[in-house]
């Protein structure tokens, strides 16, 4: 399992720095490897606009 980033995003850039496995992946709307995502939620905690929850 993996987190998801959805459409919600406004590209602030601040969960980017946040990922501990640098997963996270720049664009109009931020993107999540999911086979690089260890699941530890730390990204969801930090944004803004709740744009990323588990899958
Ligand atoms: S913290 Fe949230 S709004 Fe900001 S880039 Fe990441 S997913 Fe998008
Ligand atoms: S849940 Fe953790 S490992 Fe997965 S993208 Fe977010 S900060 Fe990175």
């Amino acid at each position: 399992m993996a987190y998801v980033i959805n459409e919600d995003c406004i590209a602030c850039g601040t969960c980017i720095d946040e990922c501990p496995v640098n997963a996270i992946s720049e664009g109009d709307i931020y993107t999540i490897d999911p086979d690089a995502c260890t699941d530890c939620g730390t990204c969801a905690d930090a944004c803004p606009t709740e744009a990323i929850h588990p899958a």
